[in-house]
């Protein structure tokens, strides 16, 4: 297997570290096969380092031409469709497919080579459950088997949740989508990978105590819920006092929610407020203070407005929580946002 070095970084679980196979010889073989004269190129910013040596290999081995998407790329979610349109294959590198897609993108996943028994091991020792979910992020899907007999040598069943709906690994989950980890009926799961998002997403959406084993530091820890939480509390109480809400919808492929978005606008309107439909690919603050918005609901990635709330001066509200502050929907009732 021919490899690439990276660092990496994207909203489905990058983390920023080297250490990721890419399978290059499987690309090169589908674009010799394909017959493609012209091939794009996308990758989350952490691979993107890795991306003229990539375009390089390519060329050599096929003579096929390169071109590298230079935008940002967030996930599958978000396949550069000017350049799919433009070439005869397109690579979209570092994540698995999401259902939907044009047809001339290829999904290759980078697979992280760290060891995971080692930090599950570890995990095990404060699991209470003899039977527990475990979940993980694509890149570490392929270690999964040994991860579960890790935990057999514990005397723990490790169960893994069938791929559906956006996820096409068992096991893996997004962060804007957790059927795996609901799919299967246990007490308590561990989520073996990086960063606080995808193990509040498990915990809300299951309600279960979620333990989480990183493989980076090495490190073991509880979820809390309760600071999103508060934090999300106070997103919507600060909105209580907005007249004006920019209703946000993703021109990425995988992010677009216009149905949805229609219906929070007319939701909206019912109760005598502003409502106006935004659509844009990349959001970023400036854009909504320019259009006088004084709250705004997110259609789009739901870490947009859970995640980077921080970045916005006005409050960011997901679908469920714009519902909680018309009273459609209990705070009691607080559901994490997923697209379906
Ligand atoms: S919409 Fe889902 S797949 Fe896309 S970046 Fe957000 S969490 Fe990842």
């Amino acid at each position: 297997m021919a490899r690439a070095h990276s660092t990496a970084g994207s909203n489905c679980g990058f983390a920023g570290f080297s250490g990721y196979d890419l399978d290059l010889d499987k690309a090169v073989d589908l674009i010799r096969k394909s017959g493609a004269r012209l091939v794009g190129v996308q990758a989350p910013e952490g691979l993107k380092r890795a991306m003229p040596a990539v375009a390089r290999h390519i060329e050599e081995k096929t003579g096929a031409k390169v071109i590298i998407s230079g935008d940002p790329c967030f996930g599958a979610c978000d396949v550069d469709m000017l350049l799919a349109m433009e070439v005869d294959l397109m690579l979209h590198l570092g994540h698995a497919p999401l259902e939907e897609g044009p047809g001339n993108v290829i999904f290759l996943e980078a697979r992280m080579r760290e060891d995971l028994d080692g930090v599950v091991e570890k995990a095990a020792l404060v699991l209470k459950a003899r039977r527990v979910g475990v979940t993980t992020t694509i890149q570490h899907v392929h270690k999964l088997k040994s991860a579960l007999e890790a935990l057999e040598k514990h005397g723990i069943q490790g169960v893994v949740g069938p791929a559906e709906g956006r996820v096409s690994r068992a096991g893996q989950v997004l962060g804007c989508c957790y059927s795996t980890a609901r799919a299967v009926d246990v007490e308590e799961y561990l989520f073996i990978g990086t960063g606080q998002f995808h193990p509040l997403g498990i915990a809300l959406a299951t309600g279960k105590r979620v333990v989480i084993a990183d493989p980076v530091t090495g490190e073991v820890s509880d979820i809390d819920t309760d600071p999103l939480l508060r934090r999300r509390f106070g997103a919507i109480t600060r909105a209580r006092e907005a007249k004006r809400f920019a209703v946000l919808v993703s021109k990425k492929p995988g992010q677009r929610r216009m149905d949805l978005a229609k219906m929070l606008k007319a939701l909206g309107e019912t109760r005598g407020l502003e409502m106006f439909l935004v659509y844009l690919d990349n959001i970023e603050p400036d854009r909504l203070l320019n259009l006088g918005a004084e709250a705004a609901v997110s259609t789009a990635c739901p870490r947009v407005a859970l995640d980077d709330a921080a970045k916005y001066r006005i409050p960011i509200l997901t679908p469920p929580e714009f519902e909680v502050l018309l009273g459609e929907r209990e705070w009691g009732d607080y559901r994490f946002d997923e697209i379906e």
